[in-house]
């Protein structure tokens, strides 16, 4: 791929990141939003478990129930992101590309592509 200034036709151009304009967001999987909460949501858990344990009586069984239920979920999670990957790659790959504007640097005239 080559790329010019539009303007000029000078081929001394930078790629601009630039927050602000309409650009297509990448397809997040739900899974990825359900994992990532949920593995925190376990860590913590575990850490209360183990706190419990040392300092309590044990943990209770409610508490290890929840953190057995969340560690089922986030397991389930993991695996439905495992099959979302090559679809959430191919996506991200587009965003990346959406994202590119570009700057001259003869005549600082900037684009999109
Ligand atoms: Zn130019």
């Amino acid at each position: 791929m080559q790329y010019q200034c539009p303007k000029c036709q000078s081929r001394k151009i930078l790629p601009v990141t630039q927050a602000n304009g309409p650009v297509t967001r990448p397809m997040v999987p739900k899974s990825l939003v359900i994992l990532v909460p949920t593995i925190l949501l376990f860590v913590i858990l575990l850490i209360v478990n183990i706190g419990m344990s040392i300092f309590g009586n044990g943990s209770g069984q409610t508490l290890m129930f929840i953190t057995l239920a969340v560690f089922i979920v986030a397991a389930i999670a993991g695996v439905m992101f495992w099959r979302d990957l090559p679809d959430f790659k191919i996506s991200m790959q587009a965003f990346m590309q959406s994202q590119k504007k570009w700057k001259c640097r003869d005549c600082n005239h900037e684009w999109e592509n």
